[in-house]
């Protein structure tokens, strides 16, 4: 009970409210209006040290009206750390330097010849800081933590290869009752965070859920390769000839069994010579 209440107090003290207004404000982390009077001024420019100061007060103001809090332990961060503390960062359990040509995935899905990589920036266990981070992500609402998990991922994996070659991002969609409840799509999110590190485009009308719409969490494997059978499809209007030969990264937030990436992956195969990257922000269990 107190673990619990330790873990998930902290997250639930300030308000959804309180935290939208802190992460509007925190966009913009040197130019606040009172600021930018000063950056015109002479005062300023004659000033530097002021006007440092001034910032800092600025940032010390708000973080003590609306502290953010660490996605991954729910601590308050420091000024200099965003979405998640230095001390999470160093468990997350990383995949960066993995093949992602030769892995259970690829292998998995052979006969899907469009599909050249599949990877993941972290591992997923229940207990793990990237659960508790996705966690904070889906239902605390931390629409701005998805998007830093997005560019921390791209930063981070750019240099593997894994999205060389990648023409747009496409975001898997959530079952429509589900979107609503939850008022936004955390493969969104993550994708836009990417798509900005990577400079690409993100692809949000491309596929559409047509089922797939019970939970699987207690399905096995095969349980849920028949529930997510055909449980996409290509918007509609997507003139699949249009699309030929582009090569498509498929994001979600976490790879489980890979039923539902490669029910999304079995929808895109209608696109002639279309190639995928599956990419999951954390994935389970891999070998
Ligand atoms: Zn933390």
């Amino acid at each position: 009970m107190f673990l619990f209440a330790a873990k998930v107090l902290p997250l639930y003290s300030y308000s959804v409210s309180a935290r939208a207004v802190a992460q509007t404000l925190s966009r913009f982390p040197l130019t606040p209006y009172p600021l930018r009077c000063i950056s015109h001024s002479r005062f300023r420019a004659n000033n530097p040290v002021i006007a440092m100061s001034f910032a800092r007060l600025y940032h010390s103001t708000i973080d003590l009206l609306f502290p953010l809090t660490c996605g991954g332990c729910g601590c308050r961060l420091a000024l200099d750390e965003d979405q998640v503390c230095a001390e999470c960062l160093l468990k997350l359990p990383l995949e960066i330097n993995r093949s992602w040509q030769h892995n259970r995935r690829i292998a998995e899905w052979s006969d899907h010849d469009g599909v050249v990589g599949v990877g993941a920036f972290t591992r997923y266990t229940h207990d793990a800081i990237s659960a508790h981070i996705i966690h904070s992500l889906k239902y605390y609402r931390r629409t701005a933590l998805g998007q830093w998990m997005g560019r921390l991922a791209a930063q981070q994996l750019r240099a593997s290869g894994l999205f060389d070659g990648v023409d747009a991002i496409v975001p898997l969609p959530l079952a429509p009752r589900r979107h609503r409840r939850r008022g936004f799509n955390q493969s969104v999110l993550i994708a836009q965070g990417m798509a900005a590190e990577l400079g690409l485009p993100v692809l949000t009308g491309l596929l559409r859920r047509t089922g797939g719409f019970e939970s699987q969490t207690r399905f096995t494997y095969h349980q849920r390769l028949e529930n997510m059978k055909g449980a996409f499809a290509l918007a509609d209007g997507v003139d699949p000839i249009a699309m030929s030969g582009r090569h498509f990264l498929l994001v979600d937030d976490v790879i489980t069994t890979g039923a539902t990436m490669l029910s999304a992956i079995t929808a895109l195969e209608q696109i002639p010579a279309a190639r995928f990257t599956a990419f999951g922000w954390a994935w389970v269990n891999t070998a």
